[in-house]
């Protein structure tokens, strides 16, 4: 998925400026990569849908930067689909016993994961119980009591001869007894959804009570993973979902319908087999990976802010002429604040970075760009625009106006003389290859 998504915005973004045909066209690929990572088809309908409604017509129309405005859109829309925001497990009052049962198909992950989610609960000051409630397999026993051993938990067992009812119950009155404050328990699983995992599920939900029932789902399972939540959500209800193996994932499929089919968040994704390869869900992470473009995604959100190209061009045009007087300056300076400061615009610029990137850093910051502002409003419209008349008298007169010490004039003077020249070097800035905008 994530080279295809590349190619498209690859092409998106050396056209430059996008017609509605172009939108559709590039949706449509978007559409075809979408379904290939095994998105369901129902979700990609939807998220087509949404992003076609948001990209053709007004936003794109007027956003002079099309390819930008789809991929945001993309992007934004991918993020909303996975829920937004991160889910914790919600956990009871440390005084009180929070008991999760972790659910899924065999080999999904649960034990593993119970084992991982016990080690977080753990390192977050929670006191908790692993309780062996897969008595099919008895391998299944002791792989929890080795997992929990690893990170000095205590496993809760009684062979397998006991019901997953009672060890359930056994295992809360135990956690009871000894201050512990989570219960974990590690059910068994079958290779397919069946009523008789079913019902014992549901007996485990009517003899304890089930804080949080978590759904452990298999990523490389893809669409089958849908399906697996709808069925698990209908016959016992879950809380939220596990998605395991992402790490040998690349697709995110799975991730991306889930929460829309569903409506359970994801809470935890598991990246491998070791018990520290758990790691919390990050809708906006999520969809970057998908996209697979972290630094495009940053890209993205700097173009949030993004500058209005006529001024930009505009811009351009004095630097060119060296006409960049303090007016355009100030305007510059906000529109790179906006943009996540001038040192990361020109760090995305093909030839920056190093020593001249240093001399400009902490040029942006609020507070500077406030009393840079400040100043230059005590400036005549005339200093504004031909900054090379300011002599020492005038400097004197402007730092009074604005209530500054003469010293921060000659600051900001100084920077404005820098920047001039920086913006001459950077062959973006005037014209060349159609600059930084060019590069979307
Ligand atoms: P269960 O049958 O649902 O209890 O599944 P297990 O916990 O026994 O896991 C089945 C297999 O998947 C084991 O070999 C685990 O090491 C492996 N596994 C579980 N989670 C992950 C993960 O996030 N990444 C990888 N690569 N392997 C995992
Ligand atoms: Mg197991």
């Amino acid at each position: 998925l994530s080279d295809k998504l590349q190619n498209v915005f690859k092409n998106l973004r050396s056209k430059g400026r996008l017609t509605e045909a172009d939108v559709k066209a590039a949706l449509k690929e978007v559409k075809m990569a979408l379904l290939e990572a095994d998105v369901s088809f129902k979700v990609v309908k939807q998220f087509m849908k949404s992003v076609q409604e948001r990209a053709v017509g007004a936003d794109v129309m007027t956003g002079l930067n099309p390819g930008q405005m789809v991929i945001k859109i993309v992007n934004e829309e991918l993020v909303a689909l996975m829920g937004s925001e991160t889910t914790e497990i919600a956990l009871r009052p440390a005084g009180e016993i929070t008991v999760i049962m972790m659910v899924g198909l065999q080999g999904a992950g649960k034990t593993t994961t119970t084992a991982k989610l016990a080690g977080k609960l753990k390192s977050k000051g929670r006191v908790p119980l692993l309780a062996a409630c897969d008595v099919y397999r008895p391998a299944a026993i002791q792989q929890l009591q080795i997992n929990g051993e690893k990170q000095g938990i205590e496993v809760f067992s009684m062979g397998d001869k006991q019901s997953p009812v009672n060890i359930a119950r056994a295992a809360v009155e135990h956690a009871k007894s000894r201050n512990m404050n989570v219960v974990i328990l590690d059910t068994a699983g079958r290779l397919h959804v069946d009523e008789e995992m079913m019902d014992e599920l549901v007996q485990i939900k009517e003899a304890v009570h089930v804080d949080q029932t978590i759904l452990v789902v298999d990523a490389m399972t893809g669409q089958d993973a849908v399906n697996v939540s709808e069925m698990f959500n209908e016959k016992i209800g879950i809380d939220g979902v596990i998605l395991t193996k992402l790490d040998g994932d690349s697709r995110g499929g799975a991730a991306l319908s889930i929460r829309a089919t569903c409506g359970k968040p994801i809470l935890y994704v598991g990246m491998g087999e070791k018990l520290s390869d758990l790691e919390q869900f990050y809708p906006d992470r999520m969809a970057s990976r998908i996209l697979g473009m972290g630094d495009v995604m940053s890209l993205i959100e700097k173009a949030q802010a993004t500058l209005d190209e006529n001024k930009a061009k505009e811009l351009e045009q004095k630097i060119k002429k060296a006409k960049f007087g303090f007016d355009d300056y100030l305007e510059s300076m906000n529109q790179m604040k906006n943009m996540g400061g001038l040192s990361g615009i020109l760090s995305m610029m093909p030839g920056m970075g190093g020593s001249k990137m240093k001399n400009l850093e902490g040029m942006i910051d609020e507070k500077a760009l406030a009393r840079n502002e400040a100043i230059i409003l005590s400036m005549t419209p005339e200093e504004r625009a031909n900054p090379d008349i300011l002599n020492p008298s005038r400097k004197k007169r402007i730092a009074a106006g604005c209530g500054v010490d003469i010293a921060e004039v000659n600051r900001l003077v100084k920077q404005f003389e820098q920047t001039r020249k920086m913006m001459k070097q950077i062959p973006g800035m005037t014209g060349g290859r159609g600059g930084k905008r060019g590069k979307f």
